[in-house]
């Protein structure tokens, strides 16, 4: 059998989109998938993510708090997230970052959040996932100022523009395309996405959200990451097979998994 490149750097196997049949999809995944990526965005989600990577082996944690519910940050939950990202299996402090399309925690509280949870990262060595959404600007600034560290940070679900993309090119930064760039209406997306160098792109699937065409209406997995996978190659391109021994290196090294 020849080796399994491909991989899923976020995920959200704990989704209770998958509570009926969680575990028969996750033994489906094996054998499918090098390694997947499970991303908390709260305390329960965290606390799934890491039970998910002791139980499966080609499964590890990303631990933190989304911007939406930023305004839940409190002692107790910092208190928590440490011991987390203490785990062996946790290999990022993910999905942190800013959210202004539904607003559902306060601006001035996302950015404190957010930035509190950027050095946390630092402190632990670990790197960010960051989640954006309507706030550009903003995110690139707060990286701007306050990523820090050696292990930087990765834009998941990448759906900036080219001129957004070209600003982070001198920073710790890298890029993670999900299904959104098979979408019909995302031209302008496929062409920032030629501008990804190669060495920076990672894949990912954050199902059950954001099924890849021509799969929309059903629940999205990890496996599905395939399609994106075939569609970056191309407006890359380059050959699907190269492809993947690259972007799935990127991320392996990236996310420290040996
Ligand atoms: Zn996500």
């Amino acid at each position: 059998m020849s080796e399994i490149f491909l991989n899923d750097t976020h995920a959200h196997l704990n989704d209770e989109a998958f509570d009926g049949d969680r575990d028969e999809v996750i033994a489906s995944l094996k054998g499918k998938l090098r390694w997947i990526i499970n991303n908390g965005y709260d305390l329960p989600s965290s606390e799934m993510s890491v039970a998910l990577a002791e139980k499966y082996d080609f499964i590890y944690a990303a631990v933190g708090m989304h911007p939406h519910d930023s305004r839940l940050y409190d002692e107790e939950f910092e208190k928590r997230l440490l011991e987390l990202l203490a785990h062996p299996r946790t290999v990022a402090v993910g999905e942190i970052g800013l959210d202004y399309h539904y607003d559902l925690s306060e601006r001035d509280i996302q950015k404190e959040v957010f930035i509190r949870q950027l050095g946390i990262a630092a402190q632990h060595h670990l790197p960010a996932t960051i989640h954006t959404r309507d706030a550009a600007e903003d995110t690139y600034r707060i990286l701007r100022e306050h990523l820090s560290g050696e292990r930087g940070a990765v834009l998941h679900s990448f759906s900036q523009s080219t001129e957004m993309l070209k600003l982070y090119l001198d920073m710790n930064v890298c890029f993670s395309v999900s299904g959104s760039i098979t979408f019909k209406n995302a031209d302008k997306l496929r062409e920032a996405v030629r501008h990804i160098p190669l060495d920076r792109m990672f894949i990912e699937t954050d199902c059950p959200y954001l099924t890849p065409v021509p799969f929309r209406g059903k629940r999205n997995c990890s496996d599905l990451v395939e399609h994106t996978a075939r569609v970056a190659a191309e407006l890359k391109g380059v050959e699907y097979e190269y492809f993947l021994e690259r972007v799935c290196g990127n991320a392996e090294r990236f996310f420290g998994i040996a």
